[in-house]
């Protein structure tokens, strides 16, 4: 979509430190990091909130958490991690295209 971020991420229109791509998704290393280890889980589709899922991208967001799962310990994660899904202005969404930030490194505070 234009005018979206993420999507020019995906498309290869502004530089990302990305660690893992296929064809359906990509992720890479939040510009601003809120943990030792922040990293964003973007599908390669444009929507922004879960309401949005239809059967497709409610699987696709299956294997979005499948492919964490799979691959967080290649990404420094062993030692646990968090995910987080801000949707809409009270969470602070930013960005209006749908990602999973994977947060560890560290103890992560709670409160
Ligand atoms: P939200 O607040 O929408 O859940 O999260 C958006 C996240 O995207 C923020 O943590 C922010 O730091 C990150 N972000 C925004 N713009 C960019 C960018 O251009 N590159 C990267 N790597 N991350 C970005
Ligand atoms: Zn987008």
């Amino acid at each position: 979509m234009k005018d979206c971020i993420f999507c020019k991420i995906v498309a290869g229109e502004i530089p990302s430190a990305k660690v893992y791509e296929d064809e359906e998704m990509i992720v890479f290393k939040d510009i601003e990091p809120k943990a030792n280890i922040h990293l964003l889980c973007v599908p390669k589709d444009h929507f922004a909130l879960l309401t949005e899922m239809d059967e497709g991208r409610a699987a696709l967001v299956a294997r979005m958490l499948r492919t964490i799962a799979a691959k967080h310990a290649e990404w420094g994660l062993a030692d646990g991690y968090r995910l987080v899904v801000n949707q809409g202005e009270n969470a602070g969404q930013t960005v209006h295209h749908l990602h999973v930030h994977v947060l560890g490194g560290q103890t992560l505070p709670w409160d």
